[in-house]
């Protein structure tokens, strides 16, 4: 099977956009070219219009999801600060981690894997913490956390959220939610290959950056002039041209299919792989009211053929069917397989290709 025909239906990369790969091979220009930075701008206002925000400070960082996690934290985390993180997967204890090398002292707010986490309970807390951070969507166990409840957080507390994972498959309402800080990947749910983090901060957050970030390279305060056009457009770093090519003609494509639709279509290939797991006697580990169409969380069957276990399942639905899944982390590798529907690839064929695939190797 070449390279070229895979499904990528693992935790992401998800496949890209045709568009995508189309502007990957237009010339290269100067990062201070006038075209360039007309595209820029517009990559910036097509964000503004995925996010759901008239945030000025739009953009995306240079480097994967964990940058943009990074450049959220670093910038607004001053030593001591208190940080409220909720925790119910691998990426939330990251932010832990990233947080607490800000200085932050962390109070972390758990759910177990597979359990949403209780809004009531990260605002309870603490009375006046800096900052409460939450993953919106946990890549590592499918569940989605909500947002909106943390609107009602007190005055002067910053709304910090992960949408690596949720961003263009699934509602993000950066303004109707008053989120302060967020960042996505280009490579989940936007279509794009990974290598640049989508970040947008509101008014109050930029106010609240710190004058001499830790971090030279993720600094805003210089980022800022070069990205926003207000003031000269400055060298600060060499901004990735190609790079931003594919997120520009990515989020043409989803906005031109349409925001709404690309969320209807990811929650139509979601609903279709539950429904045809469960049909099969799969059991679904994200909590039912909480699961991610874009990420599915599976039990494997108890009942396997002989010779069957998670790696060679997943190997041969590589070889023969180009088709690639995800394993469980943690706890749950060899236990639990991870399937996305991210982006290009949240197609109802897909689906079928994959229960096909299933049925085949499993003999149901
Ligand atoms: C993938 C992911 C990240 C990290 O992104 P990288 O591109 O791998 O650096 C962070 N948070 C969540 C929820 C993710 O799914």
């Amino acid at each position: 099977m070449p390279h070229r025909d895979r499904v990528l239906m693992g935790p992401g990369p998800g496949n890209p956009y045709p568009e995508v790969i189309e502007a990957f091979s237009r010339p290269v220009l100067g990062h201070l070219d006038p075209d360039f930075i007309a595209l820029l701008d517009e990559t910036n206002e097509r964000l503004r219009a995925v996010w759901r925000t008239q945030n000025r400070l739009t953009f995306p960082v240079s480097g994967t999801g964990s940058a943009g996690m990074e450049a959220a934290f670093v910038n607004v985390v001053a030593p001591g600060d208190v940080v409220v993180v909720g925790v119910n997967g691998v990426f939330g204890e990251r932010m832990c981690d990233v947080a607490e090398r800000c200085g932050a002292q962390v109070i972390r707010v758990e759910a177990p894997w597979g359990q949403p986490l209780d809004a009531q309970q990260l605002l309870d807390a603490h009375p006046a913490p800096a900052i409460i951070a939450v993953v919106h969507a946990e890549t590592s166990t499918g569940v989605r956390n909500d947002i909106a409840p943390l609107a009602a957080r007190p005055v002067g507390t910053l709304l910090l959220v992960d949408c690596v994972t949720s961003l263009g498959g699934i509602p993000v309402e950066i303004d109707d939610w008053s989120v302060d800080i967020a960042y996505s990947g280009t490579q989940k749910c936007l279509g794009v290959p990974p290598g640049l983090a989508p970040l947008t901060l509101s008014e109050r957050a930029v106010e609240s950056i710190v004058e001499r970030p830790q971090s030279w390279y993720l600094d805003l305060n210089m980022i800022a002039r070069y990205v926003t056009g207000e003031g000269a457009r400055a060298y600060h770093h060499t901004a990735p041209i190609t790079m931003i090519y594919g997120l520009h003609a990515g989020l043409g494509a989803l906005l031109a299919e349409g925001l709404e639709a690309s969320w209807a279509r990811h929650a139509e290939c979601g609903a279709a792989l539950h429904a045809g797991l469960e049909a099969r006697g799969f059991r679904l580990f994200a909590a039912d009211g909480h699961r991610l169409p874009e990420l599915t969380t599976v039990w494997l069957p108890d009942d396997l053929p002989a010779g069957l276990d998670d790696a060679t399942i997943r190997g041969r639905l590589l070889d023969r069917y180009g088709i690639e899944i995800g394993g469980g982390l943690g706890e749950f590798a060899g236990r639990v397989w991870r399937i996305g529907l991210m982006g290009h690839t949240a197609r109802p064929r897909n689906v079928t290709l994959l229960l096909g695939a299933l049925d085949e190797l499993l003999d149901r």
